[in-house]
């Protein structure tokens, strides 16, 4: 059995949505680990008996691309989280100018991001909160998602401005909109505002409000007809927005591909239904123009 006295506390690494984290060894395995301590108090009787049986189920997401969970056990009102310790994070490479990002090291950030996600929807576990600071970057480069379930779990509790407003860019326009049955396409959504901050080096969609952030969607992409997004009216904080046409992509990714282009677009669809999953993009490849088979020499010209 787990107690607190498994692991030798360190350094305060920071503070999250869900409380403090800090660094710690494991006794056990003389690893390094981050702990999330999450406090619980203010939740009604029952629920650290409900969260710690879901968080327990996340232990199960085993994945190369998924941060593991090593451990979880109640501390008097506190839930630990006991997780593999991370060195860097994706929002700390995008902000080093140090840091010289190719267009195959962005498409393996994403292709490790893509993977993680995969395996999580395989499982019906959404993460629902997904920004480049929980895109966690192990030593040897490894990309991991972190915090995956968690905001199911445990709700969004008092979320302290700051997270607020860096959540709000990576947000889906159905939750904008309201929509309480949301999928696996809020991640992806996520994931495409992800994708196309690692090409700008800046975030993508930066809105100040809720109501500024559908704004800089559609100045990004077009109002959208009800021809592309037909349960869009019928979402429960659906107002109508004054037209504004789409400028071509290409005129805000310069730089980037054909092929970036195309998948950026699939991923920042505006119908949940359909974008593109995980998997889908995963197995994504440009369609290959048709090209005349290679005549074998010598028959080209029959006498
Ligand atoms: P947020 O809720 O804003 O996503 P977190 O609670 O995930 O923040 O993390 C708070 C701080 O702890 C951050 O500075 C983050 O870098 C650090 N941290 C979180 N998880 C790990 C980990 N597994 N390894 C190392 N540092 C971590």
């Amino acid at each position: 059995s787990t107690t607190s006295g498994r692991y030798i506390k360190g350094v305060t690494l920071g503070e999250g949505t869900y409380g403090v984290v800090f660094k710690a060894l494991d006794t056990l395995t003389n690893r390094t680990v981050a702990v999330k301590k999450i406090r619980l108090g203010k939740y009604k009787e029952g629920v650290h008996v409900t969260a710690l049986r879901e968080i327990k189920l996340l232990k199960e997401l085993h994945d190369p691309n998924i941060i593991e969970l090593i451990d979880v056990y109640p501390h008097k009102r506190n839930l630990n989280l006991v997780f593999e310790f991370m060195e860097s994070d994706l929002e700390a490479v995008i902000k080093d100018r140090n840091i010289v990002l190719s267009s195959a090291d962005i498409k393996s950030y994403m292709q490790m991001t893509l993977k993680g996600l995969a395996q999580c929807h395989k499982k019906w576990v959404l993460h629902r909160d997904l920004k480049p600071n929980n895109l966690l970057i192990a030593t040897d480069g490894q990309l991991k998602l972190a915090d995956f379930g968690l905001a199911r779990i445990l709700g969004s509790p008092d979320r302290n401005f700051t997270h607020q407003v860096f959540a709000r860019w990576y947000r889906a326009p159905e939750l904008l909109f309201g929509s309480k049955q949301y999928g696996a396409g809020v991640d992806i959504w996520a994931a495409g505002c992800i994708f196309a901050e690692l090409m700008l080096r800046r975030p993508f969609l930066q809105g100040s409000s809720d109501i500024d952030q559908l704004g800089k969607i559609f100045a990004a992409f077009g109002t959208p007809r009800e021809s592309q997004w037909p349960d869009m009216t019928s979402l429960p904080d659906y107002v109508e927005y004054q037209y504004c046409p789409a400028p071509p992509l290409r005129s805000l990714f310069p730089m980037a591909s054909e092929d970036a282009l195309d998948i950026l677009l699939r991923m920042l669809t505006f119908d949940p239904k359909s974008r593109i999953t995980a998997q889908q993009a995963l197995e994504h490849r440009p369609v290959l123009l048709p090209r005349p088979p290679t005549r074998p020499e010598g028959k080209s010209k029959p006498a």
